[in-house]
């Protein structure tokens, strides 16, 4: 008889895996289901005026190569193209200040920018180089990054630099985001070569096989739009069906929330962060779910070319959380990807949402809008945009916090008892796509893996 996945929830997770299992197992039936009204999870593309707008992911880092084989796999590879480079500023003390050059992910790796950046005071410098000097922070257990990093290079390059930076790519917060399980690398260097800024200078961008060394470590996307991905992986699943929310999954049962029962030989949760509890209800699935999550709201705004200035230099900035404004991040999104505005258009996407007001996401579009725009008018000329594209997500951001990784071993560990039952998504392995595309990989084969045996 024909073996049958059920695969729950597709975002980019659920439908690599629904994708993977079809492509190891041809003759397995796969269904997916989704409980919204569309494909994609936080993928998505809006197609407007000549404007090519993502509200969710806009790129990739390209060193991670799990996204781009599937890209490959899907027959997208001629679609791939890299950002144009570019780097970002601070906007701190109520000034535009670029990121000095040599700092990776804020954390500065050259002392001649350091010496010279208004970014931090010279107390500030000098703590930073203290770095040089002090011993290992880190001893083999996970702390937040805040410590880490405040111990190594002192608070005020946390609060000016690193902060702003990681906040706005993690939408979190450095007191509680954990070490081990967001930049586990910093933790090695500390480890082999006790100072950053000294060990930094030895890292290499891992080799990637089939993208040139001059590509390596940039941001990669799709120019026809993320979206089409989502429509190539969707045409290799036999059943698709939306609207369709799962109440809860056990071995070769899954109960949908209308009541129906549908029976598989294997299930993939790849459903939302706070789902996993109440889909598989066991301790060390809860302890996932309760762990901390975030709102954020992404504003996109087209403008004409006249109608905005640029940022010398720059494809945009991340804001210091002491400036008290609501924007987090703003992207010159024309600056960094061909295909995102008409040639005399600027498209910019800011974002909103920070800890200290979690409530701002729930704002009507009108009161979000308004609220971007005073804050990008504070800090250069702004006039009216042509239109503006918000995009949610309440609630919906996993935060790796300290003891991550050891929440998901022991979650692993005990969905490991229960047969036919494996599990993926942003929750567990990386919030990137490219994590989440080999996190689902790895499911898909160990779920064939078992149905072949
Ligand atoms: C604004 C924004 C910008 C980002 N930018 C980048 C970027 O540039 N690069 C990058 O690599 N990453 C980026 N990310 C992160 C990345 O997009 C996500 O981590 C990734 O897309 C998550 O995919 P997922 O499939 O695990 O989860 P999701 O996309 O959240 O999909 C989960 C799906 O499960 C469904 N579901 C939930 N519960 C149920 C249920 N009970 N039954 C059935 N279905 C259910 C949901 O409706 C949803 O469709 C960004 C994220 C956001 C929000």
């Amino acid at each position: 008889m024909q073996k049958k996945v059920i695969v729950i929830g597709a975002g980019i997770s659920g439908l690599t895996a629904a994708f993977y299992i079809k492509k190891l197992a041809k003759d397995v039936s796969v269904t997916l289901l989704e409980a919204s009204d569309r494909l994609g999870g936080k993928i998505k593309t809006v197609r407007k005026s000549g404007f090519t707008i993502e509200c969710g992911p806009e790129g990739y880092m390209a060193r991670k190569p799990a996204l781009t084989e599937l890209i490959r796999e899907v027959g997208l590879g001629d679609q791939l193209v890299n950002s144009k480079s570019g780097s970002y500023s601070i906007y701190v003390n109520h000034r535009l200040r670029p990121m000095p050059k040599g700092s990776v992910m804020g954390i500065p790796t050259k002392l001649l920018p350091m010496v010279t950046t208004g970014l931090i005071s010279p107390l500030g410098k000098i703590r930073a180089a203290m770095d040089l000097v002090l011993p290992r922070v880190y001893q083999n257990k996970d702390m937040s990054l805040a410590e880490f990093f405040g111990r190594r290079l002192g608070h005020e390059v946390i609060t000016n630099m690193i902060a702003p930076l990681l906040s706005g790519i993690y939408n979190g917060d450095l007191a509680d985001m954990s070490l081990e399980a967001t930049l586990p690398q910093f933790a090695g260097i500390e480890k082999k070569h006790r100072s950053l800024i000294l060990g930094m200078k030895h890292i290499q961008p891992p080799k990637q096989v089939g993208v040139s060394k001059k590509k390596a470590g940039q941001l990669l996307s799709l120019s026809c739009g993320m979206d089409v991905l989502v429509e190539k992986l969707a045409d290799a699943i036999d059943d698709i069906r939306l609207n369709a929310p799962v109440r809860h999954v056990q071995t070769g049962r899954v109960e949908m929330e209308d009541g129906t029962v549908l029976k598989a030989d294997a299930i993939i949760v790849a459903a939302a962060p706070k789902q996993l509890g109440p889909l598989l209800d066991f301790p060390e699935a809860w302890a996932l779910s309760h762990d901390k999550r975030t709102s954020t709201a992404t504003v996109a705004l087209a403008f004409k070319k006249k109608d905005i200035a640029a940022v010398a230099g720059s494809t945009g900035f991340v804001v210091s959380k002491k400036e008290g404004l609501s924007i987090t991040a703003c992207s010159w999104m024309n600056h960094k990807w061909a295909n995102a505005a008409p040639d005399d258009c600027t498209l910019v996407r800011s974002y909103i949402g920070t800890e200290t007001d979690p409530k701002m996401a729930e704002e009507t579009d009108e009161a979000i809008v308004n609220k971007v725009l005073f804050d990008l008018r504070k800090i250069i000329e702004v006039g009216t945009p042509l239109f503006s594209v918000v995009t949610r997500q309440m609630d919906n951001m996993p935060q790796y916090t300290v003891g991550h990784n050891q929440r998901v071993q022991e979650f692993e560990a005990a969905l490991g008892k229960i047969s036919g039952v494996y599990a993926c998504g942003a929750i567990l392995h990386g919030v990137g796509v490219p994590d989440c595309v080999d996190n689902a990989k790895r499911a898909a084969e160990q779920a064939v893996a078992a149905l072949t045996e």
